[in-house]
C-alpha cells in the first residue's frame, strides 16, 4: 500500500568550530503500516541523527535540517509548527531509546509517569490514566502492574524499564515506533524478549517500527526491510532476504562477512579495515572508496547516485551504475 512515512534525500547539518558537518546527507526511505524498517550502520554513519530528524528533536543539539523532505499523512514534518509536531509526537510517532533511564524521570513513580504521558495524549481522566497504565504494563509481558505502578525506575531492571518505556510508547497507539537500539545495553536473553515483544505489538497494533540498529542479527529477526547507511547516507536499501543473499554494495558485503559464523571463533572475524570518514574530512567521490576492496578510478572523482537497481533494492555504487565518460565528445573529423 501506500507509504506511512516517506524520507526524501534528508539533509541534515551540524555547526561546529570545524565548519558545518553534513551528519545526514542524502538518505530516502519509505515505510509502511505495520512494517519493520531496519536502519543499520556502524556509530557515526548518521543513523541516530535520522531518527531525531524525524522526531525533530534536533533543538538540544546544533544540529538543523538543511534539506529534504519528511512526508507523514499528507504533510511535510520538515515544514510543521512545532505545535504540530508536538501532537505527531506521541500520538502519531513515538520514540524509544537504548537507555530507559534517561528518558524515565528518576524522582516520579513509574504508575504516575506512564499515566501523564496518557492523559497527555489521550485526554483521559485520573482513573481511566491508571486503568490504561496498568493494562499496557500487562500488554509489555509486567507480570504485577498493580505493584511496579508504584515502583521508582531505579528499582527496576534495565529490561523491566524497557518495558516500560515500550508500554509509555505504545500506550497512545502511534502508527509508528522509532527504536534506536532498544536492545543493546540488555543481555542477550532479556533482548530476545524484548525483541519479541516489539514483534507481538507491531503485529497486533499495525505499527510500523524503524529499527536503528548496528546488529545485523537483530535485522535478520525482527526487520521486513532494511536500509544501509553510510557516512551520513543510505547506501542500500532492500527486503532483508536480498540484502543477505544478495547485498550489492561493497560496504554491505563487508557488514554481512563480519558476522561471526556459527562455531567460528571470533578471532577470525572478517571485518572491515579503517573507520568511517570524519565528516569534515570527507572523500571527494564515494564516501566508502578509502575502505572498499573494489574501488575504482571513478570512486574517488564522483559519487555514485542512489539509484533502484531491480525492484524494491537500491544502491548507491559505481559497480551498479553506468560510469559517465567524461572525454568531450569528437565533433566532425579530428584533423
Ligand atoms: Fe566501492 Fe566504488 Fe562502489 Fe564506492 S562506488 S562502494 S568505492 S566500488
Ligand atoms: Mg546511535
Amino acid at each position: 500500500g501506500n507509504p506511512l512515512l516517506k524520507v526524501n534525500n534528508l539533509q541534515t547539518h551540524f555547526k561546529s568550530d570545524a565548519g558545518v558537518v553534513k551528519a545526514v546527507d542524502g538518505v530516502s526511505f519509505a515505510v509502511s503500516k505495520g512494517e519493520t524498517l531496519g536502519i543499520v550502520g556502524e556509530s557515526g554513519s548518521g543513523k541516530s541523527v535520522t531518527s531525531l530528524s524525524i522526531m525533530r528533536l534536533l533543538k538540544d543539539t546544533p544540529g538543523q535540517i538543511a534539506g529534504g523532505e519528511i512526508l507523514y499523512d499528507g504533510q511535510d514534518l520538515v515544514k510543521v509548527s512545532e505545535s504540530q509536531m508536538r501532537e505527531i509526537r506521541g500520538n502519531d510517532i513515538a520514540m524509544i531509546f537504548q537507555e530507559p533511564m534517561t528518558s524515565l524521570n528518576p524522582v516520579f513513580k513509574i504508575g504516575r509517569q506512564l499515566e501523564e504521558a496518557i492523559r497527555l495524549h489521550l485526554k483521559f481522566g485520573k482513573k481511566e490514566a491508571r486503568a490504561r497504565a496498568i493494562e499496557m504494563l500487562k500488554a509489555v509481558g509486567i507480570s504485577r502492574p498493580d505493584t511496579i505502578v508504584d515502583e521508582f525506575p531505579h528499582q527496576l531492571s534495565g529490561g523491566m524499564r524497557q518495558r516500560v518505556m515500550i508500554a509509555m510508547a505504545m500506550a497512545c497507539n502511534p502508527k509508528i515506533l522509532i527504536a534506536d537500539e532498544p536492545t543493546t545495553a540488555l543481555d542477550v536473553t532479556i533482548q530476545a524478549q524484548i525483541l519479541d515483544l516489539m514483534r507481538n505489538l507491531s503485529k497486533t497494533a499495525e505499527t510500523a517500527i524503524l529499527l536503528i540498529t548496528h546488529d545485523l542479527g537483530v535485522v535478520a529477526e525482527m526487520c521486513d526491510r532494511v536500509v544501509v547507511m553510510y557516512a551520513g547516507r543510505a547506501v542500500e536499501e532492500s527486503d532483508v532476504y536480498s540484502i543477505f543473499s544478495n547485498p550489492k554494495h561493497p560496504y554491505t558485503q563487508g557488514l554481512l562477512a563480519s558476522i561471526p559464523k556459527m562455531g567460528e571463533r571470533v578471532d577470525r572475524l572478517q571485518s572491515i579495515p579503517g573507520n568511517v570518514p570524519i565528516p569534515t574530512r570527507m572523500p571527494e567521490g564515494c564516501k566508502f572508496a578509502p575502505r572498499c576492496p573494489l574501488a575504482m578510478e571513478v570512486c574517488w572523482e564522483k559519487e555514485p547516485a542512489y539509484k533502484e537497481v531491480s525492484t524494491k533494492h537500491s544502491v548507491r555504487c559505481w559497480l551498479h551504475e553506468e560510469v559517465p565518460n567524461d572525454e568531450p565528445e569528437l565533433v566532425g573529423s579530428a584533423q
